[in-house]
């Protein structure tokens, strides 16, 4: 049994975890440990093909270890403070809190190409058609240098003391005097945690915080469908905004919806949760199909009786899994639109071929709940003014796509919990959803930390 005592515990080497232990170490003489249950990023290997198929993290390794979820993945980073989470939340100078955090990428390796820029025109049509075009500032890291850039970034914090235990899982936190994280063969003890343990931690740590009296409350949720179209129909804007976000408020419901997660050229795939599917979308480097795909979001929030987002999204996906025989939705716009199933010979007839052959053509509309197929349709009506051509009857539909996010933390600014000395951050606090918002409450909440151990 391995006995240690820190200052600072921080369960997860994401990029909350890494940018917090960055900002400590930096600014006192803590003691600082980063635990993580997954692999060094030089060890972690993903065998498929398309990686988002496996959510666990054996056997693959793509949500767990050194880099955290995503350290795999071609690394997109959105520089803006309401992509990804909402830091304006949190901080007044969010700004420079982006910029602090794009400098370390940069210092350790990140390209210096900055995509986004020029969208002024983009922006101008979309709001005559009272749409949202969200200009981003994007660095693209890149699959391939990723982990180099992650793995300078760890060279660098144990050079200034930060202190890697990898490969090793907390099972069980305890309040006393100190926090013990307990493992099967570790005990640590410590005067501050944070927790930063992402989506693949986010159940551990909410059943943690009921044991531990911490307060959260359900986050919202996304459902809709992943459109895909043929690749000359998006050029034009994928030329401008490599990954084009749009906002929009439908007519009928007045419900939020937007476009999430472009793939071009790219390749719809299923995920099997066990008890239900969803399907994503992934673009290769490789290998490039003739068409591009994105998410169709509505954002699903419940006041009272029921908060529960998750189990109405998994009865929404369980009910489209049950039509779909265990498969995706597939649909064709304009059958959706004329009330009628999708056949294969319908599909076949229209000029869009499928990347993803393993769906089952049928009715979306008995799937999913009508205010969702209405603003789904009213979406891509209103969208086709800015991207002529994407609600066509052609246009494919796969159903269903959920989004689910982590229990959201009841937290201050400085992201303590109600139990003293326990901070959290990123993703698995329903904090964030993305590299940069991650890293940065990574950062606000080891302020948080320093403020209180410092004064
Ligand atoms: C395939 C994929 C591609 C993505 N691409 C992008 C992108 O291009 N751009 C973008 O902005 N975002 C992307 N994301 C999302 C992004 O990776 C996450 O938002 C971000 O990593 C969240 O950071 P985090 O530090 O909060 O948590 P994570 O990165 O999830 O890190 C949490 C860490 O905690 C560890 N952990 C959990 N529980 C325990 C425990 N009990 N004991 C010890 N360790 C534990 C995990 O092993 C993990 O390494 C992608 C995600 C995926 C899955």
């Amino acid at each position: 049994m391995q006995n240690v005592s820190c200052n600072v515990a921080i369960i997860g080497a994401g990029p909350a975890g890494l940018f917090a232990a960055y900002e400590l170490v930096l600014n006192s003489n803590l003691d600082i440990i980063v635990i993580d249950k997954g692999k060094d990023i030089k060890k972690r290997k993903c065998p498929l093909k398309f990686f988002t198929k496996c959510m666990k993290c054996e056997p693959c390794n793509i949500l767990c270890g050194l880099g955290g979820a995503g350290g795999l993945s071609d690394g997109k980073l959105n520089l803006r403070a309401d992509i990804g989470g909402n830091l304006n939340e949190f901080v007044d100078d969010a700004d420079s809190l982006i910029k602090k955090i794009d400098d370390i990428f940069l210092k350790h390796g990140a390209p210096d190409k900055l995509y986004g820029k020029d969208l002024i025109e983009l922006e101008k049509i979309a709001s005559q058609h009272g749409i949202k075009f969200i200009p981003i500032p994007q660095r693209h890291i890149g699959s391939d240098l990723l982990p180099e850039v992650i793995t300078s970034f760890k060279k660098e914090l144990e050079k200034l003391g930060v202190k890697f235990l990898l490969e090793k899982e907390v099972k069980e936190i305890v309040a006393d005097k100190k926090f013990r994280l307990i493992g099967n063969d570790f005990i640590i003890e410590a005067d501050y945690v944070l927790a930063a343990v992402g989506r693949s931690g986010a159940d551990w740590l909410a059943k943690q915080a009921e044991k531990l009296g911490i307060k959260t409350k359900y986050a919202p949720i996304d459902i809709g469908v992943r459109v895909e179209v043929p690749s000359v129909v998006m050029e034009d804007v994928i030329e401008k905004a490599w990954d084009p976000k749009f906002h929009i408020y439908t007519p009928t419901y007045d419900d939020f919806i937007r476009t999430f997660c472009t793939c071009p050229n790219g390749f719809v795939v299923m995920e099997d949760y066990g008890d239900y599917i969803s399907v994503n979308g992934h673009s290769s480097i490789n290998e490039k199909s003739g068409n591009t795909n994105f998410a169709f979001l509505v954002r699903i929030e419940l006041t009272e009786p029921v908060e529960n987002t998750t189990a109405y999204g998994i009865s929404i996906a369980k009910m489209a899994t049950t039509l779909g025989g265990k498969m995706p939705i597939l649909q064709r716009l304009g059958d959706l639109k004329a009330g009628r199933r999708s056949t294969w010979q319908r599909i076949e007839k229209s000029y869009v071929k499928p990347t993803l052959k393993n769906a089952t053509p049928g009715d979306i509309s008995m799937a999913l709940p009508h205010r969702i197929v209405t603003d789904v349709i009213e979406g891509l009506d209103k969208l086709a003014n800015v991207i002529p051509g994407v609600a066509e009857d052609s246009t494919l539909l796969y159903a269903p796509e959920v989004k689910f996010y982590s229990m959201r933390f009841i937290v201050g600014k400085n992201l303590e919990t109600n139990l003293q000395n326990f901070f959290v951050a990123g993703d698995g606090a329903g904090l964030s959803r993305g590299i940069i918002a991650s890293a940065a409450t990574g950062i606000i909440a080891a302020r948080g930390i320093l403020d209180k151990a410092l004064h």
